[in-house]
């Protein structure tokens, strides 16, 4: 853009150069008219002086008559050196017969009495007419004039016009020759004097023109360059001087035009930074050109990885899709990426387009929102429906059938009977444990089961549990069922081995429901235990939690499935549970309790030698303490 203009190029040297091709060709040509002119004037006035006066030619006429050659001779002599030109020019006096009869020439005198050999001359005796003539001699002979003038019968009276002789003269014409060229000369010097004057002049008034237009081009290449803070120097008020204002307000406007799209675009990329949502937009091709953060999260990229590549294979889905799709027809996508820990993410991506005014599809917006939790939820709520539904229905078709084999004559039969009654009651029982429980879990969710917070001491809280168990086995194998529906398994022994700490640890809990939460995992710990089995319960405190942890020897949990055990209705071997009576909530509702007060559980179990479950509870020592002294 900034390419240099060599001198020959520039507005400078051009208009100097037309200024003095202006000026030389018209000095030139004033000048050769006036050369011209001068020169014409300088022979006629020449030829004019070139003359033999009057009274020396009726003379010369009256000598040539004469019979006496000798003084005739003499006189023509003395009338030649008589004439004014006698001292420029050369004369010869010819009579009638061509004979020389004098010469100016004191050199030439031996001409005198011999026959002239100008044909000219002779040619001016036979006509009478004047002759006049230019001829040109050698090196210094130079230009020569040449007159030949008849000398005529001019005795009064006499009517004979007759030639008597001619008067040959022939003058230099150097002289004239030499004042033309001394003029010349001097006109010659005045037009290089001209041209450098006026080389000068020009030189000078194109500076003043090319100067501002220099100043507004390099105004014109800093603002190209980005550069807004130079001023056009103002030189006058002419056109240049407002197109220099016209420069520097053009110069003003764009620098705010373009503070202020830098502006907007420094607010787009705060906005497109800031934003939770991730935003890709691409040119019409499909091409990247501009990406948010959020976005480079979602997919796990950088920026230099993206731009410029195309949309499709970024959200992978060049396989299913071309551009064409996503122009017309795609508003909205599910697209499922693994996030940096391998994690499902679910990405809703909706599609818009960049159109101008007149129709024409400048790009595309996509805007990816993470909707992996809603999915997610989403997903488990469906799961939980048709969990809920199935098993539900699993207990009714049982009951049914066997209701079904009642009706059809099995009441009457005495055996059977109370058997399948005691079926349909148990199962009857199942149900609404397991709707107790959904209705359980149902207010957890919704929140509207409300915490009755007490300050228990946790170490005579789990021994009393503890002791419940004990008893009921006593009771059991007494065959009393006071507490039977504590535990299903009846008439399966096992040992509770206790490791309490004998610190009275104070906690914040609901009992009842804290209570649940223990029976269920012991239950089930009972449960799932061969037996004879060892269940071991753990009190133990950190600096700000209580551990509760029962170990047992039963089946163990598969690696596979303890990330799940918690989940509602999860069960490894779900023919198993509900042979035993389980509703597959349990886990699940403790959770909930246990998350409700603030504290945790989790599972640790090795499959085929046993299962630990924990749980943790916030504890604070200090306070405590001033519980204690309190009390
Ligand atoms: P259920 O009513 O089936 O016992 P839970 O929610 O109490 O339901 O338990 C969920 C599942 O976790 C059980 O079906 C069982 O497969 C597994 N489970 C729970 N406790 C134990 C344990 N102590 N040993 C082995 N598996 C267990």
């Amino acid at each position: 853009m900034n390419k240099k203009i060599r001198f020959f190029q520039s507005i400078h040297f051009k208009i100097a150069i037309v200024f003095i091709l202006i000026l030389l060709i018209t000095v030139e040509i004033i000048g050769a008219y006036f050369v011209k002119q001068l020169e014409q004037q300088n022979i006629d006035s020449f030829k004019s002086r070139i003359n033999i006066e009057n009274y020396i030619q009726d003379q010369l006429a009256i000598d040539l008559e004469s019979n006496d050659t000798d003084t005739a001779n003499s006189n023509i002599n003395d009338l030649i050196s008589e004439s004014n030109i006698a001292n420029s020019a050369d004369i010869q006096v010819v009579d009638a017969k061509g004979t020389v009869r004098g010469d100016s020439n004191v050199n030439a005198q031996g001409n005198v009495g011999q026959k002239s050999g100008s044909s000219q001359i002779k040619n001016t005796l036979y006509t009478g007419q004047t002759y006049e003539g230019f001829t040109y001699e050698g090196d210094n002979g130079g230009s020569n004039y040449t007159k030949i003038i008849p000398i005529k019968n001019v005795n009064a009276g006499s009517d004979d016009n007759s030639v008597l002789g001619a008067i040959y003269i022939k003058a230099s014409m150097t002289s004239v020759y030499d004042d033309i060229n001394s003029i010349i000369r001097i006109f010659l010097i005045a037009s290089v004097i001209a041209a450098f004057l006026s080389m000068a002049i020009s030189i000078v008034i194109s500076r003043a023109i090319t100067r501002p237009i220099d100043a507004m081009k390099q105004q014109a290449i800093r603002m190209a360059r980005g550069d807004y803070s130079g001023q056009v120097r103002i030189y006058g008020q002419d056109e240049l001087g407002q197109l220099a204002v016209a420069v520097n307000n053009l110069s003003v406007r764009v620098e705010e035009a373009q503070e202020a799209s830098e502006a907007e675009r420094r607010r787009l990329d705060s906005v497109l930074a800031h934003m939770t949502d991730g935003v890709v937009a691409t040119d019409r091709r499909g091409n990247v050109i501009i990406i948010n953060q959020t976005a480079l999260d979602f997919l796990n990229l950088k920026t230099e990885e993206v731009i410029g590549g195309s949309i499709l294979k970024l959200l992978k889905i060049d396989k299913d899709y071309n551009l064409r799709d996503l122009l017309e027809n795609q508003k909205e996508l599910l697209l499922t990426f693994q996030n940096e820990d391998h994690h499902e993410l679910i990405l809703r991506a909706d599609f818009s387009l960049i159109q101008r005014e007149t129709g024409f599809i400048s790009g595309l917006v996509v805007v990816l929102h993470d909707v992996t939790e809603q999915q997610k939820n989403e997903r488990e709520r469906r799961e939980f429906v048709s969990n809920v539904s199935h098993e539900l229905r699993t207990p009714l078709t049982s009951v049914r059938s066997y209701i079904e084999a009642l009706n059809d004559g099995a009441w009457q039969d005495p055996e059977v009977a109370p058997q399948f009654l005691k079926v349909t009651q148990e199962e009857t029982d199942r149900m609404i444990r397991m709707i107790n429980d959904l209705l359980a879990l149902s207010r957890l969710d919704s929140g509207t089961s409300k915490m009755e917070m007490e300050t228990v001491n946790i170490n005579e809280f789990f021994n009393y549990i503890l002791n419940r168990f004990d008893m009921m086995l006593k009771t059991d194998n007494e065959h009393t069922g006071e507490a039977a529906h504590l535990h299903p398994t009846k008439k399966k022994q096992y040992t509770i081995k206790r490791e309490i700490t004998k610190r009275d640890l104070w906690v914040e809990i609901d009992q009842d429901k804290f209570m649940q939460v223990v029976d269920n995992i012991m239950n089930n710990a009972i449960k799932y235990s061969p037996d004879g089995g060892v269940i071991t319960a753990r009190l133990l405190e950190t600096h700000n939690h209580v551990i509760l942890s029962i170990t047992d020897q039963g089946l163990g949990i598969p690696q596979k499935d303890i990330g799940h055990v918690f989940d509602r209705f999860y069960r490894v071997d779900k023919a198993r549970s509900r042979k035993q009576g389980g509703t597959g909530l349990g886990l699940a509702i403790s959770k909930e309790v246990v998350e409700a007060l603030g504290g945790r559980i989790w599972v640790d179990s090795l499959e085929g030698k046993g299962s630990t479950f924990y749980i943790s509870l916030p504890y604070d020592p200090i306070d405590a303490e001033d519980e204690w002294d309190e009390v």
